[in-house]
């Protein structure tokens, strides 16, 4: 993956079959509903806001994850400051995803935050408020997003109803944190 791989060229491919029978055992379950059942495809829109790079992509489909098209996301998600990547959990990815379908937006989410090194992390937590010096962030567990045509209070609310994870709440910065830890709201 390099910065003139045109990645934004990938574009949602419509499933050809509606019901895709699976006798695999899902990878994980969400405790409260099974969203997934309704599913052919899980796709995402990023974009950026420190880079100005998108990503419209299908990440999993016929009941398997597409590492090349994780990687793409995983290039978008990466440290802006330092440019490192790393592994994104393909679970936060099914939350979001499952989050964009239930609030029925047609953007694609604003990403403030995706990875952050450890040096990133580092530096942000002696200079600001509010940065936990063991954040999720540092392990591809944690994103910070919004979304043009929702209210934040929206993404809040609907992120807390999933249960997946942490939910963190930073109307002032103008992002929701969500991530794929402990289930907990702050
Ligand atoms: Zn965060």
């Amino acid at each position: 993956m390099h910065p003139s791989d045109p990645v934004t060229r990938r574009t949602i491919i419509k499933a050809g079959v509606a019901l895709i029978a699976s006798t695999a055992a899902p990878a994980f379950a969400y405790p409260r509903q099974n969203y997934r059942s309704v599913e052919a495809i899980r796709s995402l829109h990023l974009h950026n806001i420190h880079t100005g790079e998108s990503i419209k992509t299908v990440y999993w489909e016929k009941g398997s994850y597409n590492t090349e098209a994780i990687k793409d996301i995983a290039y978008i998600l990466r440290d802006y400051r330092t440019n490192d990547m790393y592994d994104i959990e393909p679970r936060l990815l099914d939350v979001i995803s499952h989050m964009h379908r239930l609030l029925g937006s047609h953007k694609p989410y604003e990403v403030i935050s995706g990875y952050r090194s450890p040096r990133t992390n580092e530096m942000l937590y002696e200079h600001s408020k509010g940065v936990n010096p063991n954040s999720l962030h540092m392990y591809g567990k944690a994103i910070d997003v919004r979304l043009n045509d929702r209210g934040l209070s929206s993404l809040r609310h609907t992120a807390m109803a999933m249960r997946q994870g942490g939910v963190g709440y930073y109307p002032a910065s103008g992002f929701v944190h969500i991530d794929v830890g402990p289930v907990k709201h702050w």
